[in-house]
This record gives C-alpha cells, sequence and structure tokens, in this order.
C-alpha cells in the first residue's frame, strides 16, 4: 500500500502546533530548527505511520501542510 509524504512550509508556518494536536497518530511536533520569524516549525516523524487523514492540513490556518500520495 502506498503511504503519504506530510511536508510543513517552514517559512510560512508560525509553529501554532494546531496540527500536532489534530494528528490522530501524534506524528507531528515541533522541529529544532527556528525559522525567519523566530518560530519552530512543525515536522514529522514515523512518517510511515501516516494514514493520510488530511487533518493537519485541513486545520493549519496558514496552509503551511501539503499532504502527498507516495508516489503519485
Ligand atoms: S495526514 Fe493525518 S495522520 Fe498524517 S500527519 Fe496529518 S494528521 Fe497525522
Ligand atoms: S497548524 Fe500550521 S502553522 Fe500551526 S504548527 Fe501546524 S503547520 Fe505550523
Amino acid at each position: 500500500m502506498a503511504g503519504f509524504i506530510v511536508t510543513f512550509d517552514g517559512e510560512v508556518c508560525k509553529g501554532c502546533e494546531l496540527c500536532a494536536a489534530f494528528c490522530p497518530k501524534g506524528l507531528i511536533a515541533p522541529s529544532d530548527v527556528i525559522n525567519n520569524k523566530g518560530y519552530s516549525p512543525a515536522s514529522i516523524s514515523r512518517q510511515e505511520e501516516c494514514v493520510g487523514c488530511q487533518s493537519c492540513a485541513l486545520v493549519c490556518p496558514d496552509g503551511a501542510v501539503a499532504i502527498y500520495k507516495e508516489g503519485a
């Protein structure tokens, strides 16, 4: 089964962690980098466990999340 790839726009993200709160798999957390606005943008771990539910993208107030189907 093809998996999903989730990416965050590191310069648009303001580190509000809403996406992390809504991920049913607990895959999202702030990264350890600081962007130009002074925020720690979101990042995903255990990418292979993503179920592609799109909750993270839907709750992001800044449209900073993109989800792709692997191989599509
Ligand atoms: S698509 Fe769903 S499972 Fe995947 S990272 Fe976003 S909220 Fe989590
Ligand atoms: S909801 Fe959007 S702005 Fe907030 S941490 Fe997640 S990606 Fe960044």
